[in-house]
């Protein structure tokens, strides 16, 4: 990793005008979609655009907003608006003489910047006049991304933006015409500028309602557990008319807070089911689940764990569906089977050991109040967003931690980190050789990140893609 061009204290003071939001420069070779992502960007923030003429000729500046906010500026560095990419495709003896025009506008650009996205052609690949706008921007230690454009779609995203990683800035693959990624690039980008605002972005979300899945098999105690939770607080009880006895809804507030558990025609159900082993369809199940922000799994101490439970942990696992187990009617099991069973529960449990087991009892109270708590918190590190700068300094902390080990006379190389994607939280390496990660180092990586980024209950995905050797 190039530290420097990530490392906000080796940033250059900030120039006299840069007062108000933060500048961020698109640099590029002409006709690598720098004025296409400008548009993108300050199209899908509806920004005034404004045209600045006198420092440089057709240079252009927008206002970037977040969450109703001015965020940063983004400055369009303008293209060579000679007949460029003719010149560019001409040979090296015309390439000089529009590195120095570039470089002359970047120039100016930069004296104001906070950061600065290197935009380079997917298409086109790796060619000499990135490597340069890399190199001087290195030298300027900005902090500095690179954005890999016309990547239209995911298909070939690894391909085309293999080659780019050797300019050691973080990449981020785009199609500024198609819109790929943009969200994820308008968030580095903020970043870049200092000025991440998703917190407040999730705090505006923090009153949106909280939907659960309770399942589990007929009388394991889910009814008895939704009216003890929703209880004296239950507002509205919802049953849409004309459809089937699965689409009811439970919603209730508490603290301010709104819940609804999805899909309890079952569990409302008070006749009584008096085969315990009637099983329970794994497929509703799921699709009950995927309506839920967090799903709790009831099993029955005095029962165990059937082999439909079972299936139902692997697939909530496999899936990365978010969710908890309750082991319910602790009342009723002694004190030794219940450690037992608890004991059988985190085997099976074993590839999904972040998984909380909370053994309640809706009849006595034992422990109700964790459960919502405890649900709340398993949905807000699903939304965990980890900034890529933070994650990089983060991955040469753990593999200085513990190295990788040597497999077949060689370790593999990490060369860049990045989360791509929230709910669950996705992070992807970029390695030398991904065959020469073993399974438990990848566990060893994904313990490390959970406990550096406090994602202790909530699913995790880490994914580990070739790129190519660095060249420094
Ligand atoms: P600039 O000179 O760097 O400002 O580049 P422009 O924004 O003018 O784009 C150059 C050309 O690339 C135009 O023909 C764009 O339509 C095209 N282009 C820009 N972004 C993309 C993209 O994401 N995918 C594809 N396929 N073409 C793009
Ligand atoms: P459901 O079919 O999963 O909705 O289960 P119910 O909530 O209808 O409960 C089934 C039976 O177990 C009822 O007779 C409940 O009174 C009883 N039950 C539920 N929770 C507990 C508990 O924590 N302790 C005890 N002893 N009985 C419980």
């Amino acid at each position: 990793m190039n530290d420097t061009s990530s490392s906000p204290e080796n940033a250059p003071p900030a120039a006299p005008f840069a007062a108000g939001p933060p500048h961020i420069v698109l640099a590029g070779r002409p006709n690598v979609g720098k004025s296409t992502l400008f548009n993108r960007l300050i199209r899908s923030r509806r920004a005034i655009t404004h045209d600045r003429p006198g420092i440089t000729r057709d240079r252009m500046e927008g206002i970037v907003r977040r969450n109703g906010l001015p965020a940063y500026v983004v400055v369009d560095t303008g293209g060579v608006t000679l007949d460029a990419h003719a010149a560019v495709t001409e040979g090296p003896e015309t390439l000089r003489g529009f590195e120095e025009d570039i470089l002359r506008q970047t120039e100016t650009a930069l004296l104001a910047a906070a950061g600065v996205a290197l935009v380079v052609d997917g298409r086109d690949g790796l060619l000499p006049l990135d490597e340069y706008l890399a190199a001087h921007l290195r030298r300027k230690g900005l902090p500095a991304l690179c954005v890999v454009n016309k990547v239209d779609g995911v298909e070939r995203e690894d391909e085309l933006t293999a080659e780019f990683h050797s300019l050691g800035l973080p990449v981020i693959a785009v199609s500024a015409e198609h819109g790929y990624n943009m969200p994820l690039l308008a968030e580095a980008l903020a970043e870049l500028a200092g000025r991440d605002d998703k917190p407040a972005a999730e705090d505006a979300r923090h009153n949106a309602v909280l939907r659960l899945a309770m399942l589990g098999r007929p009388n394991a105690g889910k009814s008895s557990l939704v009216n003890a939770l929703s209880g004296e607080e239950r507002m509205i009880v919802s049953s849409i008319a004309g459809t089937t006895r699965d689409s009811v809804d439970v919603r209730f507030v508490r603290n301010g807070q709104a819940y609804v558990f999805v899909d309890t025609a079952g569990v409302r159900r008070r006749a009584r089911i008096t085969d315990s082993v009637e099983k329970y369809s794994v497929s509703s199940a799921l699709k009950s689940s995927g309506k839920a922000d967090v799903t709790l799994l009831v099993l029955d101490a005095t029962e165990g764990v059937s082999q439909q439970d079972k299936r139902l942990m692997d697939l909530l696992d496999t899936r990365k569906i978010p969710f908890l187990v309750l082991v319910n009617k602790c009342d009723m099991a002694p004190r030794a089977a219940l450690k037992q069973l608890e004991k059988n529960i985190r085997a099976m449990l074993a590839f999904c050991p972040h998984v909380p087991v909370l053994p309640v009892s809706a009849k006595t109270g034992l422990d109700l109040r964790k459960i919502v708590p405890l649900a709340e918190k398993i949905h807000k590190e699903c939304r965990v967003r980890v900034p890529t700068g933070r994650l990089n300094r983060a991955m040469e902390e753990v593999l200085a931690r513990h190295q990788p080990p040597v497999i077949k006379r060689a370790r593999a190389k990490f060369y860049y980190l990045t989360q791509a994607e929230t709910a669950p939280p996705t992070f992807v390496f970029f390695v030398s050789d991904p065959e020469r990660v073993p399974e438990n180092y990848a566990r060893y990586l994904e313990r490390a990140l959970r406990q550096l980024f406090g994602i202790v209950h909530a699913p995790m995905r880490l994914r580990l893609r070739p790129s190519h050797k660095k060249k420094q």
